[in-house]
């Protein structure tokens, strides 16, 4: 059994977070340390640590994961601007919080990928 994380208590409402979006598989909310005007966290309500434990049972949530992108993108006014969608896997790639999670960045020029 995977520990649980922060986003745990988030997605129950333990932790005051202003909730973007929430439906039976997924949780959206605001990156507490903003890189960009955008820059929203969606996380599958179940609990996977790492994408190396994504399993096919799991793909309805991750797939939600870009509705949501796509609606969140279109309501924060940037779809046409555009805007990049993240999410880090361990150690090299800097993940922090062992819990999957989607970056939605945007409102801002965002600069070669790999700068
Ligand atoms: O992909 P990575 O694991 O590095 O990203 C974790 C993100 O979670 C960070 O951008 C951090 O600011 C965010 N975070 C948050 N609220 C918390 C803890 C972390 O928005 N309580």
């Amino acid at each position: 059994m995977a520990e649980e994380t922060i986003f745990s208590k988030i997605i129950r409402k333990e932790v005051p977070t202003e909730i973007l979006y929430q439906d039976e598989l997924v949780t959206a909310f605001r990156d507490i340390a903003p890189h960009a005007p955008t820059h929203i966290l969606i996380i599958p309500n179940v609990l996977i640590p790492t994408v190396n434990d994504v399993e096919a049972e799991h793909e309805l949530a991750l797939g939600r994961l870009f509705t949501v992108a796509r609606k969140l993108a279109a309501d924060a006014g940037i779809s046409e601007s555009g805007y990049r969608l993240i999410m880090n896997c361990n150690r090299d790639s800097g993940q922090e919080v062992y819990h999957i999670h989607m970056h939605l960045l945007g409102g801002r020029p965002l600069g070669p990928l790999l700068a």
